[in-house]
């Protein structure tokens, strides 16, 4: 049954919907969780599948038919390709794509694929063994290049892309392999500037490293020409002027892009979050466990909407970083 579109209190539609499906990880990258991890969800306390597939179908009916599946580590989930296959059948899902750390997508991808998976974003913050291994505590970019090799082999899943965090003294010399890796492969390359929402809380301005830096620093070796901007995009997209490739640069600390933005996020135990940064969530799984029929839940839905935050306020001064962190958000 198609219902009124979805829409917040500044008159912005919402189109996309970002879904944690579990707030655990094999990896501790360090602008992400801290090294000892974080203490977990318990199981009772994630949503089940039957529980996303019933909110992901709802808000379908409400307008929002882009889907992303994140995390913490998505392919960490068990039988997460079933899920995959769950929300690929919804008639009103119409994009369906996963980030992961691609530390599982050797052994997953095919099942992935098979299980309508439309798109892919693989994070990777080094192409050098030793500096991935000091970002992310885990000496495991050879087994993430397979899985990035695996999931190329089935060219439906189209664009791959990956993303990398860029960090002051320390992206910087991954500028020109990452470019030269995007120029030779047909993977988008995107660089995020690193945000306020790091396990360890000691995130500070001078450790953003920004994309137009990066940009300059890519320009210099090889012309860049700006792509245009599509609607909700949050990459600056920009192609090789000699027409090898693309690359891109994500920069919402930078170069904020709120004004258009159509996404809210669901976390792994059941809460709605209308910004990365909103310091206000709606419980959603008390509702749903207490019997909420849909008709509730999209009361409950549209009232929270309605406070979509109109933009961050990661450059204002008094900033207060959310408690949850990026893995227990879903970035
Ligand atoms: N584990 C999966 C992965 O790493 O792709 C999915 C979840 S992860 C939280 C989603 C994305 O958020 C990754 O691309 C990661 O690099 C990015 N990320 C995590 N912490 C960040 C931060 N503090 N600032 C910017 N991006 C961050
Ligand atoms: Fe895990 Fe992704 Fe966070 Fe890295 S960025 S610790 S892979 S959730």
């Amino acid at each position: 049954m198609a219902r009124e579109p979805l829409r917040d209190g500044h008159g912005r539609a919402i189109g996309d919907l970002r879904v944690s499906v579990t707030d655990r990880c094999n990896f501790r990258c360090q602008y992400c969780m801290p090294a000892e991890g974080l203490p977990w969800l318990e199981r009772e306390a994630i949503l089940h599948f039957e529980e996303i597939e019933r909110l992901v179908a709802l808000l379908g009916s409400m307008g929002v038919h882009d889907i992303r599946l994140t995390g913490g580590e998505p392919l960490v989930r068990r039988e997460f390709p079933k899920l995959v296959a769950r929300l690929a059948a919804l008639e009103d899902v119409h994009d369906l794509s996963v980030t992961t750390n691609g530390f599982l997508l050797e052994r997953d991808a095919a099942a992935l694929v098979e299980a309508g998976v439309d798109r892919v974003n693989v994070s990777i913050d080094s192409l050098q063994r030793d500096r991935f291994y000091e970002m992310t505590r885990r000496d495991a970019l050879p087994q993430v290049l397979r899985g990035l090799e695996a999931l190329g082999a089935h060219p439906q899943v189209h664009p791959i892309k990956v993303n990398a965090v860029a960090l002051r003294d320390f992206t910087e010399d991954e500028a020109i392999p990452f470019a030269d890796f995007a120029r030779r492969h047909p993977y988008e390359v995107r660089f995020i500037e690193f945000m306020p929402l790091d396990g360890d809380h000691a995130w500070s301005r001078d450790q953003v490293l920004t994309g137009d830096e990066l940009r300059a620093i890519i320009h210099a070796r090889w012309p860049l020409e700006p792509e245009p901007r599509e609607p909700h995009a949050t990459a600056r997209v920009f192609r090789f002027a000699d027409g090898q490739g693309r690359i891109g640069f994500i920069n919402p600390v930078s170069e904020p892009f709120c004004g258009d933005c159509n996404r809210i996020r669901l976390t792994a135990d059941g809460t709605l979050r209308t910004c990365l940064f909103s310091l206000n969530e709606t419980d959603l799984r008390g509702p749903l466990r207490a019997g909420a029929s849909d008709d509730d839940l999209e009361q409950i839905l549209r009232d929270a909407v309605w406070r979509k935050e109109l933009k961050h306020h990661v450059n204002d001064p008094g900033f207060v970083q959310p408690t949850r962190t990026m893995s227990a958000i879903g970035g």
